[in-house]
């Protein structure tokens, strides 16, 4: 394949198409970027393109701030335009947005086929949008793009064996990413000694099932208070997050700072003692810079960090999280082994997609 339309909508899929772009560029891929607009505000979305020299996007549909049905049907109709349009050989999506659901969906309709990188992974919690977007994104898709040994598992056990679809196990993108900005994140980025940071727990909250739930969202937050009066929390704020706390009127006792650029979010990872955060990039990228993180869920897709020791599961209890936090201050493991391939993941999906 020669010409494909990448979808990207939100933060986490900027991190990502800015690896994967620039090997499909190094293999002779044309690429029409599409931004559904997702993510909007310029700390959340404009940085990452400038920073990270990510093309600028072809289209850019501007659909934000609506549930999700109405988020992903309207992208479904803006994204089908524009195939048609367009006419691809294939559309390539990241992750478990509405924006990869929508992509998925618009193309597979249009015997389009689909190219899903980060397929495989499962939460086994269907309550989380996110999941249900994974689920039928990768039943949808013609190539998935592995990042784990787990995920091709997961296709497994889901009879993907039975299925006319290629399976890869190419490693995760988002290491890629991690080693190839951390050089530029050394040159460029002065957080660390514009805030003053020295001993420091990183902290980030977004994912709907906690912002969503007023109850644990205030005990997730007492949870970060208690720990920044033993070790100063520095916490990049979600826009979402900031909305929800600022309606009920809960105090965050941390030092709140705006969402970061991604060489910024880098030396914060490179700097601090521990992670504690329910993202699911942040997760993996504290393992690459070898920190422990506590996950505010009761359960991950990224399920090896755990039973390697890396990450403790503590949902939204405060006991659970005080405890974790004080066993990771002792515990000092060793972050060399290989979970997630060698920071060449891009190079494996541009090569097999050229060669589709
Ligand atoms: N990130 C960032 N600045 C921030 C918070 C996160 O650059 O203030 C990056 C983070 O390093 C990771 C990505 O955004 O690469 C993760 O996005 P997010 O946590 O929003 O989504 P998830 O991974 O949970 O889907």
């Amino acid at each position: 394949m020669k010409r494909i339309l990448t979808i990207v909508g939100a933060r986490p899929q900027f991190v990502k198409a800015a690896a994967v772009s620039r090997s499909l560029k190094q293999h002779g891929i044309e690429e029409i970027l599409v931004h559904t607009g997702q993510h909007y505000d310029a700390n959340m979305s404009e940085v990452f393109f400038e920073e990270m020299e990510i093309p600028k996007p072809a289209y850019n549909l501007d659909i934000h701030g609506l549930n999700h049905g109405a988020m992903t049907g309207r992208m479904l109709e803006g994204i089908e335009n524009i195939l048609l349009k367009e006419q691809p050989e294939a559309l390539m999506v990241f992750g478990d947005t509405n924006s990869t659901l929508a992509g998925a969906l618009a193309a597979s309709k249009l015997h389009i086929h689909v190219i899903h990188v980060e397929a495989g992974l499962r939460s086994f919690n269907r309550q989380m949008p996110e999941e249900i977007n994974r689920i039928l994104t990768d039943r949808i898709s013609d190539i998935l793009f592995c990042p784990t040994d787990t995920a091709v598992q997961n296709l497994d056990n889901e009879g993907f064996r039975n299925f006319a679809v290629q399976v890869v196990q190419s490693g995760d993108v988002m290491l890629d990413a991690a080693l190839f900005y951390a050089k530029k994140a050394a040159l460029k980025s002065t957080i660390i000694e514009n805030l003053g940071l020295k001993e420091f727990v990183l902290a980030t909250i977004h994912r709907q099932e906690n912002t969503d739930d007023v109850q644990k969202l205030r005990q997730l937050i007492e949870g970060l208070n208690e720990i920044n009066r033993k070790t100063p929390v520095v916490l990049p704020l979600h826009p979402r997050t900031r909305a929800i706390l600022q309606q009920n009127g809960i105090e965050l006792q941390c030092r709140v700072i705006d969402p970061v650029g991604y060489f910024d979010m880098i030396r914060l990872l490179q700097h601090c003692q521990m992670v504690v955060t329910d993202s699911g990039g942040v997760q993996k990228e504290a393992f690459f810079f070898g920190k422990h993180c506590i996950t505010l869920r009761e359960q991950t897709e990224w399920t090896e960090l755990v039973t390697c020791g890396f990450n403790t599961l503590v949902g939204t209890d405060k006991a659970l999280l005080m405890a974790a936090f004080e066993k990771a201050k002792m515990n000092q493991p060793d972050f060399s082994i290989n979970l997630y391939g060698n920071g060449h993941a891009s190079d494996i999906i541009a090569d097999t997609i050229s060669k589709a």
